[in-house]
């Protein structure tokens, strides 16, 4: 018998106990340990509230759980109630999939001005992340500005913007959707440091912005490349620039809020009396390799709300070598050291979707089961040891079968149009458990 321990129950971690149940079959017992109560990490709290047809893949991650594939161990925080080494004794692999759920930070004066904020917080907030239920986000200013071009900005940009019948469906968190409805926000300026041919964005989410209810999308004819120069970008990217020009050759529709783009625009300082009231940018140019340079030019855009949304990073953990420029564990392949590996954003960094974690985590349970066969035993005492380490300490983890009782419950609480209401904070979720 072997025994894993795979820490994080997202989607790098949800991947890599599928695979290591389908390779390891009877023959291996696998916890998935995660600091929260609740599982699904990322699909629970990053993905945006109003894509539930991207949320809905946590429906195959249940089946893992409960087909007795994976045992789920909620609420231990791996580093705080137990340490890697410890885990180590306990299991012949520990696999680190947790994500990269801090903000990278932009490094310019001001960026601790009241009403900054990083899109982790921003989306953990509207997600029901228990870290940033009191986040609050100022929206009595009629401006807003989203730092990046990437598909977080899309998500950030959309949910400032949508109307509340706009979230019919989605499980948008009930402060999330009242403190929007009385936004004053009316301009959401997306900021790009390099062009339209530079975006991170998809076709299918970008287009998003051509249908809402509220709010128009505008982007200046000006700065896009002459229509030729798409034939050289890949059909995703070509698809996702045809929007952009859409957006700049549309009528005025007359709605309430805009979505402006605003390319070309590198963020040098964020200025405001006691909190944010407007970022500063330098406008770039290209260069030969494609890279932002400034031209020294520079001009302000409004905004009493700044979100960056620039990537993210892994937060370290003692003992485990660290890629401080990658933002990510160090390791080869997913390889981190004897017994130790990382999956998903823990290991590559923060890029690609879901479904990048499913072929990630298979992966990595190909290389643990090439070292250690099907089959063969390394005499670790597993979850039995670590049950009675965590008994030993007083700490009470949550199982999948509470994890139920929490979403039967949020279920109840549900508003008509969502399919729950999530609860947010420690304390309400121990109380459902009658802990
Ligand atoms: P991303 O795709 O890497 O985009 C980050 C953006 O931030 C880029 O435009 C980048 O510009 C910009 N940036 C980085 N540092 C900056 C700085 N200091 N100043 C100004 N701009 C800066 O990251 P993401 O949007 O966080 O998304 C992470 C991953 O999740 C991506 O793979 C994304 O596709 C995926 N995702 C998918 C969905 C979906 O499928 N619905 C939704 C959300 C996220 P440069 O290009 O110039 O570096």
């Amino acid at each position: 018998m072997r025994q894993f321990a795979v820490i994080g129950s997202g989607p790098a971690g949800f991947y890599t106990a599928e695979a290591l149940a389908k390779a390891y079959a009877e023959t291996a017992e696998i916890d998935i340990i995660d600091k929260l109560p609740v599982p699904y990490g990322l699909i629970r709290f990053g993905v945006a509230p109003d894509h539930q047809s991207i949320k809905a893949v946590s429906r195959r991650y249940d089946k893992v759980a409960e087909g007795g594939g994976a045992r789920f161990v909620g609420n231990i925080a791996v580093g705080d109630a137990v340490s890697i080494d410890e885990l180590k004794q306990l299991y012949d692999a520990v696999i680190l999939a947790t994500g990269a759920p801090h903000d990278r930070t932009l490094g310019i004066p001001g960026e601790q001005l009241g009403g900054v904020v990083g899109s982790a917080a921003f989306v953990g907030w509207d997600n029901g992340h228990p870290d940033f239920a009191d986040l609050d986000p100022p929206f009595d200013g009629d401006a807003a500005a989203v730092i990046g071009n990437g598909n977080v900005a899309l998500d950030v940009a959309r949910i400032l913007s949508k109307t509340r019948a706009e979230f019919a469906g989605s499980d948008i968190v009930g402060h999330a959707l009242e403190a929007l409805e009385k936004s004053a926000i009316r301009t959401i300026t997306i900021v790009g440091r390099r062009g339209p041919h530079q975006i991170a964005m998809t076709p299918k989410e970008l287009g998003e912005l051509g249908h809402l209810a509220g709010a128009e999308a505008d982007v200046e004819p000006a700065d896009l490349p002459p229509a030729e120069a798409d034939a050289a970008l890949e059909p995703g990217a070509r698809k996702s620039v045809h929007h952009l020009r859409e957006f700049a050759a549309h009528d005025d529709a007359g709605k309430p809020k805009h979505i402006r783009f605003d390319f070309f625009a590198r963020p040098v300082a964020i200025e405001g009396k006691e909190r944010a009231e407007r970022l500063i940018v330098e406008r770039t140019a290209l260069d030969e390799a494609g890279q932002s340079v400034g031209t020294g030019e520079t001009y302000a855009i409004p905004g009493s709300l700044i979100i960056s949304c620039i990537g993210y990073h892994t937060p370290p953990i003692d003992g485990v070598p660290y890629d401080e420029r990658g933002g990510r564990f160090a390791n080869q392949g997913g390889v981190i050291g004897d017994g130790l590996f990382c999956v998903g954003w823990a290991r590559r960094g923060p890029s690609g979707t879901i479904g990048t974690n499913r072929p990630d985590g298979y992966e990595v349970a190909a290389t643990i089961a090439e070292a250690m066969p099907p089959g063969s035993s390394g005499g670790k005492a597993g979850g039995l040891g670590l049950s009675a380490l965590l008994a030993n300490r007083g700490i009470a983890a949550t199982d999948f079968d509470d994890w139920r009782t929490i979403e039967a419950a949020e279920t109840a609480a549900a508003r008509p149009d969502s399919p729950r209401e999530k609860l947010v904070r420690h304390a309400d979720w121990l109380r459902v458990l009658g802990h």
